[in-house]
Protein backbone atom coordinates (compact mmCIF):
# COMPACT_ATOMS: atom_id res chain seq x y z
CA UNK A 1 0.00 0.00 0.00
CA UNK A 2 1.33 3.49 -1.00
CA UNK A 3 0.02 7.02 -0.10
CA UNK A 4 1.66 10.46 -1.34
CA UNK A 5 1.76 12.94 1.38
CA UNK A 6 0.74 16.45 1.48
CA UNK A 7 4.51 17.31 0.28
CA UNK A 8 3.48 15.06 -3.39
CA UNK A 9 5.89 12.18 -1.81
CA UNK A 10 5.26 8.68 -1.76
CA UNK A 11 5.09 6.52 1.09
CA UNK A 12 5.46 3.02 1.44
CA UNK A 13 2.93 1.73 4.18
CA UNK A 14 3.32 -1.72 2.75
CA UNK A 15 4.57 -3.82 0.31
CA UNK A 16 4.44 -7.77 0.64
CA UNK A 17 6.51 -10.36 -1.19
CA UNK A 18 5.74 -13.69 -0.96
CA UNK A 19 8.20 -16.25 -3.02
CA UNK A 20 7.32 -19.86 -4.17
CA UNK A 21 10.87 -21.21 -4.82
CA UNK A 22 10.95 -24.12 -2.55
CA UNK A 23 7.69 -25.06 -4.41
CA UNK A 24 9.26 -25.52 -7.54
CA UNK A 25 12.60 -26.70 -6.32
CA UNK A 26 11.95 -30.34 -6.68
CA UNK A 27 11.23 -29.81 -10.10
CA UNK A 28 14.69 -27.57 -11.50
CA UNK A 29 11.83 -24.75 -12.81
CA UNK A 30 8.29 -23.28 -12.34
CA UNK A 31 5.76 -25.45 -12.54
CA UNK A 32 2.55 -23.09 -14.38
CA UNK A 33 -0.15 -25.05 -12.57
CA UNK A 34 1.43 -25.18 -9.23
CA UNK A 35 2.54 -21.71 -9.58
CA UNK A 36 -1.22 -20.29 -10.65
CA UNK A 37 -3.00 -22.55 -7.78
CA UNK A 38 -0.09 -20.89 -5.26
CA UNK A 39 -1.35 -17.65 -6.18
CA UNK A 40 -4.78 -18.06 -5.92
CA UNK A 41 -4.63 -19.93 -2.11
CA UNK A 42 -1.60 -16.52 -1.04
CA UNK A 43 -3.99 -13.68 -2.31
CA UNK A 44 -5.94 -12.74 -0.08
CA UNK A 45 -3.55 -13.52 2.81
CA UNK A 46 -1.41 -11.04 1.55
CA UNK A 47 -4.18 -7.98 0.71
CA UNK A 48 -4.96 -8.98 4.20
CA UNK A 49 -1.42 -8.57 5.61
CA UNK A 50 -0.55 -5.34 3.45
CA UNK A 51 -3.97 -3.73 5.44
CA UNK A 52 -3.10 -4.83 8.58
CA UNK A 53 0.93 -3.60 8.42
CA UNK A 54 -0.58 -0.40 6.48
CA UNK A 55 -3.23 0.23 9.87
CA UNK A 56 -5.87 0.80 7.04
CA UNK A 57 -9.37 -0.55 6.76
CA UNK A 58 -10.34 -1.97 2.91
CA UNK A 59 -12.86 0.79 2.35
CA UNK A 60 -10.56 3.87 3.50
CA UNK A 61 -8.20 2.62 0.02
CA UNK A 62 -8.87 5.34 -2.96
CA UNK A 63 -8.02 2.36 -5.60
CA UNK A 64 -7.03 -1.01 -6.76
CA UNK A 65 -3.95 -1.93 -8.65
CA UNK A 66 -3.23 -5.22 -10.19
CA UNK A 67 -0.92 -6.48 -12.54
CA UNK A 68 -2.64 -7.57 -15.61
CA UNK A 69 0.57 -8.67 -17.29
CA UNK A 70 3.12 -10.01 -19.30
CA UNK A 71 3.60 -13.39 -17.38
CA UNK A 72 2.92 -16.52 -16.68
CA UNK A 73 -0.81 -16.55 -17.30
CA UNK A 74 -2.17 -18.66 -13.95
CA UNK A 75 -0.61 -16.36 -11.33
CA UNK A 76 -1.77 -13.33 -13.41
CA UNK A 77 -5.43 -14.40 -14.00
CA UNK A 78 -5.12 -15.46 -10.00
CA UNK A 79 -4.28 -11.47 -8.95
CA UNK A 80 -6.42 -10.18 -11.56
CA UNK A 81 -9.87 -12.01 -10.46
CA UNK A 82 -8.59 -10.92 -6.97
CA UNK A 83 -8.21 -7.45 -7.96
CA UNK A 84 -11.35 -7.63 -9.60
CA UNK A 85 -13.46 -9.04 -6.67
CA UNK A 86 -11.86 -6.74 -4.07
CA UNK A 87 -12.84 -3.90 -6.95
CA UNK A 88 -16.21 -5.42 -7.19
CA UNK A 89 -17.21 -5.67 -3.75
CA UNK A 90 -15.42 -1.97 -2.53
CA UNK A 91 -16.59 0.09 -5.27
CA UNK A 92 -12.79 1.16 -5.68
CA UNK A 93 -11.41 2.39 -9.14
CA UNK A 94 -9.42 -1.05 -10.49
CA UNK A 95 -6.19 -0.17 -12.35
CA UNK A 96 -4.19 -3.28 -14.35
CA UNK A 97 -0.46 -2.30 -14.52
CA UNK A 98 2.33 -3.82 -16.56
CA UNK A 99 4.38 -5.63 -14.96
CA UNK A 100 7.54 -4.24 -16.64
CA UNK A 101 6.00 -0.54 -16.24
CA UNK A 102 5.97 -1.12 -12.43
CA UNK A 103 9.93 -1.89 -13.03
CA UNK A 104 10.65 1.05 -15.64
CA UNK A 105 9.37 3.69 -13.57
CA UNK A 106 10.83 2.49 -10.20
CA UNK A 107 13.58 5.16 -9.71
CA UNK A 108 10.80 8.03 -9.89
CA UNK A 109 9.35 5.94 -6.64
CA UNK A 110 12.72 5.71 -4.87
CA UNK A 111 14.39 8.82 -6.33
CA UNK A 112 11.71 11.34 -8.17
CA UNK A 113 13.93 10.91 -11.51
CA UNK A 114 12.58 13.39 -14.02
CA UNK A 115 11.02 12.12 -17.43
CA UNK A 116 12.92 11.81 -19.73
CA UNK A 117 15.49 8.92 -18.65
CA UNK A 118 17.39 6.03 -19.78
CA UNK A 119 16.35 2.72 -18.32
CA UNK A 120 18.37 -0.32 -18.23
CA UNK A 121 14.94 -2.86 -17.49
CA UNK A 122 17.17 -5.96 -16.67
CA UNK A 123 14.98 -8.94 -14.97
CA UNK A 124 14.22 -13.27 -14.81
CA UNK A 125 12.65 -12.41 -18.10
CA UNK A 126 13.63 -9.17 -20.13
CA UNK A 127 17.03 -7.03 -21.04
CA UNK A 128 16.27 -4.19 -22.61
CA UNK A 129 17.21 0.04 -22.92
CA UNK A 130 14.03 2.12 -22.67
CA UNK A 131 13.99 6.01 -23.17
CA UNK A 132 10.83 6.55 -20.60
CA UNK A 133 9.46 9.87 -21.25
CA UNK A 134 6.27 9.60 -19.52
CA UNK A 135 4.24 6.75 -16.96
CA UNK A 136 2.92 5.64 -20.57
CA UNK A 137 5.23 6.23 -22.59
CA UNK A 138 8.30 3.61 -23.97
CA UNK A 139 10.76 4.00 -26.66
CA UNK A 140 12.77 0.77 -26.66
CA UNK A 141 16.31 1.45 -28.01
CA UNK A 142 17.67 -1.97 -27.93
CA UNK A 143 17.82 -5.42 -25.69
CA UNK A 144 18.39 -8.92 -25.89
CA UNK A 145 17.94 -11.29 -28.82
CA UNK A 146 17.13 -14.17 -27.10
CA UNK A 147 17.80 -14.57 -23.20
CA UNK A 148 16.90 -12.35 -20.34
CA UNK A 149 20.32 -12.17 -17.90
CA UNK A 150 17.93 -13.27 -14.96
CA UNK A 151 17.46 -16.90 -16.29
CA UNK A 152 20.51 -16.85 -17.48
CA UNK A 153 21.90 -16.86 -14.08
CA UNK A 154 18.92 -19.04 -12.85
CA UNK A 155 20.34 -21.24 -15.61
CA UNK A 156 23.95 -20.99 -14.49
CA UNK A 157 23.05 -21.86 -11.01
CA UNK A 158 21.30 -25.05 -12.10
CA UNK A 159 24.27 -26.18 -13.99
CA UNK A 160 27.17 -25.31 -11.26
CA UNK A 161 24.28 -27.10 -8.37
CA UNK A 162 23.75 -24.00 -6.86
CA UNK A 163 20.35 -23.03 -5.07
CA UNK A 164 17.75 -20.72 -6.95
CA UNK A 165 17.28 -17.99 -7.55
CA UNK A 166 20.38 -18.43 -9.45
CA UNK A 167 21.06 -14.89 -9.35
CA UNK A 168 22.16 -14.07 -5.96
CA UNK A 169 23.53 -17.27 -5.64
CA UNK A 170 25.86 -17.30 -8.55
CA UNK A 171 26.40 -13.33 -7.77
CA UNK A 172 27.90 -15.12 -3.85
CA UNK A 173 29.91 -17.74 -5.28
CA UNK A 174 31.51 -15.28 -8.25
CA UNK A 175 33.32 -13.41 -4.54
CA UNK A 176 35.44 -16.39 -3.95
CA UNK A 177 35.99 -16.96 -7.48
CA UNK A 178 38.38 -15.67 -10.00
CA UNK A 179 37.32 -14.14 -13.32
CA UNK A 180 39.54 -14.72 -15.83
CA UNK A 181 40.45 -18.62 -15.47
CA UNK A 182 37.63 -19.60 -18.15
CA UNK A 183 37.57 -17.68 -21.47
CA UNK A 184 33.91 -16.44 -22.45
CA UNK A 185 32.42 -15.14 -24.58
CA UNK A 186 31.16 -11.37 -24.57
CA UNK A 187 28.54 -11.98 -27.25
CA UNK A 188 27.48 -9.31 -29.86
CA UNK A 189 30.18 -6.62 -28.79
CA UNK A 190 31.73 -6.92 -32.06
CA UNK A 191 28.20 -5.17 -33.29
CA UNK A 192 26.76 -2.30 -33.58
CA UNK A 193 23.64 -0.89 -31.50
CA UNK A 194 22.69 -1.89 -27.96
CA UNK A 195 21.19 -4.91 -29.19
CA UNK A 196 22.60 -8.21 -26.88
CA UNK A 197 23.10 -12.20 -26.35
CA UNK A 198 23.10 -14.09 -23.55
CA UNK A 199 22.39 -17.67 -24.84
CA UNK A 200 25.41 -18.44 -26.49
CA UNK A 201 27.51 -16.94 -23.08
CA UNK A 202 25.18 -20.30 -21.46
CA UNK A 203 26.17 -22.60 -23.60
CA UNK A 204 29.91 -21.17 -23.23
CA UNK A 205 29.34 -22.10 -19.46
CA UNK A 206 27.87 -25.20 -19.97
CA UNK A 207 30.97 -26.30 -22.08
CA UNK A 208 33.15 -25.12 -19.96
CA UNK A 209 31.46 -27.28 -16.91
CA UNK A 210 31.63 -30.24 -18.89
CA UNK A 211 35.52 -30.29 -19.28
CA UNK A 212 35.83 -29.94 -15.27
CA UNK A 213 36.77 -32.98 -12.81
CA UNK A 214 34.63 -33.89 -10.99
CA UNK A 215 34.37 -34.93 -6.86
CA UNK A 216 32.16 -37.49 -6.38
CA UNK A 217 29.78 -35.17 -4.91
CA UNK A 218 30.05 -32.46 -7.62
CA UNK A 219 31.96 -29.76 -8.48
CA UNK A 220 34.65 -28.30 -6.68
CA UNK A 221 33.76 -25.54 -4.52
CA UNK A 222 36.31 -23.45 -6.47
CA UNK A 223 35.33 -24.43 -9.73
CA UNK A 224 31.93 -23.73 -8.72
CA UNK A 225 33.35 -20.04 -7.92
CA UNK A 226 35.42 -19.35 -11.12
CA UNK A 227 32.94 -20.27 -13.40
CA UNK A 228 30.51 -18.02 -11.57
CA UNK A 229 33.19 -15.08 -11.27
CA UNK A 230 33.73 -15.92 -14.68
CA UNK A 231 30.34 -15.54 -16.14
CA UNK A 232 29.11 -12.78 -14.01
CA UNK A 233 32.10 -10.54 -15.47
CA UNK A 234 30.71 -11.91 -19.15
CA UNK A 235 27.42 -10.25 -18.37
CA UNK A 236 28.78 -7.00 -16.58
CA UNK A 237 30.74 -6.36 -19.47
CA UNK A 238 28.38 -7.11 -22.27
CA UNK A 239 26.35 -4.88 -20.13
CA UNK A 240 28.33 -2.25 -19.46
CA UNK A 241 29.45 -1.65 -23.12
CA UNK A 242 26.39 -1.67 -24.45
CA UNK A 243 24.61 0.55 -21.85
CA UNK A 244 27.03 3.06 -23.09
CA UNK A 245 26.30 3.02 -26.72
CA UNK A 246 22.59 3.02 -25.49
CA UNK A 247 23.62 6.61 -23.63
CA UNK A 248 25.26 7.79 -26.96
CA UNK A 249 22.02 7.15 -28.57
CA UNK A 250 19.93 8.64 -25.59
CA UNK A 251 22.04 11.99 -25.97
CA UNK A 252 20.89 12.21 -29.37
CA UNK A 253 17.38 11.29 -28.52
CA UNK A 254 17.17 13.42 -25.78
CA UNK A 255 20.15 16.02 -25.35
CA UNK A 256 18.65 18.18 -22.59
CA UNK A 257 18.77 15.48 -19.99
CA UNK A 258 21.03 12.61 -18.56
CA UNK A 259 19.90 10.36 -16.09
CA UNK A 260 20.97 6.39 -16.32
CA UNK A 261 18.39 4.45 -14.33
CA UNK A 262 18.66 0.25 -13.65
CA UNK A 263 15.52 -1.65 -12.61
CA UNK A 264 14.68 -5.33 -12.69
CA UNK A 265 15.99 -7.98 -10.46
CA UNK A 266 19.00 -8.33 -12.15
CA UNK A 267 19.65 -4.81 -11.39
CA UNK A 268 20.13 -5.91 -7.43
CA UNK A 269 23.61 -7.33 -8.46
CA UNK A 270 26.41 -5.38 -6.85
CA UNK A 271 28.86 -6.15 -10.01
CA UNK A 272 26.17 -5.16 -11.89
CA UNK A 273 25.20 -1.64 -10.14
CA UNK A 274 28.99 -0.90 -9.71
CA UNK A 275 30.47 -1.01 -13.23
CA UNK A 276 27.04 0.93 -14.84
CA UNK A 277 27.67 3.70 -12.33
CA UNK A 278 30.97 4.25 -13.55
CA UNK A 279 29.60 4.16 -17.28
CA UNK A 280 26.94 6.35 -15.97
CA UNK A 281 29.88 8.65 -14.95
CA UNK A 282 32.27 8.13 -17.69
CA UNK A 283 28.99 9.62 -20.06
CA UNK A 284 28.75 12.96 -17.60
CA UNK A 285 25.29 11.19 -16.53
CA UNK A 286 23.29 10.55 -13.12
CA UNK A 287 22.99 7.08 -12.08
CA UNK A 288 20.26 5.66 -10.01
CA UNK A 289 19.62 2.02 -9.00
CA UNK A 290 16.71 1.55 -6.42
CA UNK A 291 17.18 -0.57 -3.04
CA UNK A 292 17.60 -4.72 -4.05
CA UNK A 293 14.05 -5.13 -2.74
CA UNK A 294 12.67 -2.90 -5.04
CA UNK A 295 14.63 -3.92 -8.29
CA UNK A 296 13.20 -7.95 -7.64
CA UNK A 297 9.39 -8.17 -8.03
CA UNK A 298 7.98 -6.25 -5.12
CA UNK A 299 3.92 -4.56 -4.61
CA UNK A 300 4.66 -1.00 -4.33
CA UNK A 301 5.94 -0.66 -7.71
CA UNK A 302 2.69 -1.95 -8.90
CA UNK A 303 0.92 0.23 -6.52
CA UNK A 304 3.21 3.48 -7.71
CA UNK A 305 2.56 2.44 -11.61
CA UNK A 306 -1.10 2.92 -10.69
CA UNK A 307 -0.45 5.96 -8.55
CA UNK A 308 1.36 7.59 -11.84
CA UNK A 309 -1.13 6.47 -14.18
CA UNK A 310 -4.63 7.72 -12.18
CA UNK A 311 -3.30 11.34 -13.23
CA UNK A 312 -4.44 10.89 -16.45
CA UNK A 313 -5.85 7.75 -17.22
CA UNK A 314 -9.25 6.65 -16.23
CA UNK A 315 -9.69 3.23 -14.22
CA UNK A 316 -10.01 -0.36 -15.97
CA UNK A 317 -13.56 -1.33 -15.64
CA UNK A 318 -14.24 -5.54 -14.74
CA UNK A 319 -13.24 -6.13 -18.68
CA UNK A 320 -9.90 -6.14 -17.50
CA UNK A 321 -8.21 -8.81 -19.50
CA UNK A 322 -4.88 -10.70 -17.90
CA UNK A 323 -1.94 -10.58 -20.82
CA UNK A 324 0.81 -13.22 -21.05
CA UNK A 325 2.44 -10.80 -23.45
CA UNK A 326 2.16 -7.14 -23.25
CA UNK A 327 5.49 -5.10 -24.33
CA UNK A 328 5.81 -1.86 -22.99
CA UNK A 329 6.55 -0.10 -26.11
CA UNK A 330 3.12 -1.38 -27.72
CA UNK A 331 0.05 1.22 -27.26
CA UNK A 332 -2.74 -1.15 -27.40
CA UNK A 333 -6.30 -1.08 -26.40
CA UNK A 334 -5.39 -2.95 -22.79
CA UNK A 335 -2.39 -0.55 -22.25
CA UNK A 336 -4.38 2.38 -22.79
CA UNK A 337 -6.89 1.02 -19.71
CA UNK A 338 -9.91 -0.55 -21.53
CA UNK A 339 -9.37 1.21 -24.53
CA UNK A 340 -11.51 4.18 -22.88
CA UNK A 341 -8.49 6.96 -23.46
P1 LIG B 1 10.34 -10.06 -15.53
O1 LIG B 1 10.36 -8.89 -14.64
O2 LIG B 1 11.25 -9.95 -16.70
O3 LIG B 1 8.95 -10.50 -15.91
P2 LIG B 1 10.67 -11.68 -13.20
O4 LIG B 1 9.59 -10.78 -12.66
O5 LIG B 1 10.53 -13.14 -13.09
O6 LIG B 1 10.94 -11.30 -14.72
P3 LIG B 1 12.41 -10.25 -11.44
O7 LIG B 1 11.85 -10.49 -10.09
O8 LIG B 1 12.24 -8.91 -11.98
O9 LIG B 1 12.02 -11.31 -12.57
O10 LIG B 1 13.89 -10.71 -11.34
C1 LIG B 1 14.18 -12.03 -10.95
C2 LIG B 1 15.46 -12.41 -11.62
O11 LIG B 1 16.50 -11.60 -11.09
C3 LIG B 1 15.85 -13.86 -11.40
O12 LIG B 1 16.24 -14.41 -12.64
C4 LIG B 1 17.03 -13.75 -10.44
O13 LIG B 1 17.99 -14.77 -10.61
C5 LIG B 1 17.61 -12.40 -10.82
N1 LIG B 1 18.37 -11.82 -9.72
C6 LIG B 1 17.93 -11.53 -8.47
N2 LIG B 1 18.95 -11.09 -7.70
C7 LIG B 1 20.06 -11.09 -8.50
C8 LIG B 1 21.43 -10.79 -8.31
N3 LIG B 1 21.87 -10.38 -7.12
N4 LIG B 1 22.28 -10.93 -9.35
C9 LIG B 1 21.83 -11.34 -10.57
N5 LIG B 1 20.55 -11.67 -10.82
C10 LIG B 1 19.68 -11.54 -9.79
FE1 LIG C 1 9.87 -8.68 -12.62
Amino acid sequence: MLRKNASGETQILSSIVRGQDSLHAAYGGVVPEIAARAHAEILDLCVEEALDVAQTPLQDIDAIAVTAGPGLIGGVVSGVMCAKGLALATGKPLYGINHLAGHALTPRLTDNVPFPYLMLLVSGGHCQFLLVKGPDDFKRIGGTIDDAPGEAFDKIARLLALPQPGGPSVEQAAQRGYTKRFSLPRPLLDRTGCDMSFSGLKTAVLRARDGLVRDQGGLYPQDQADLSAGFQAAVVDVLAEKTSRAMHQYHQLSPSTATLCVAGGVAANMAIRARLETVARDNGAGFVAPPLALCTDNAAMIGFAALERMADHPPDDLTLAARPRWPLDAKSPAMLGSGKK
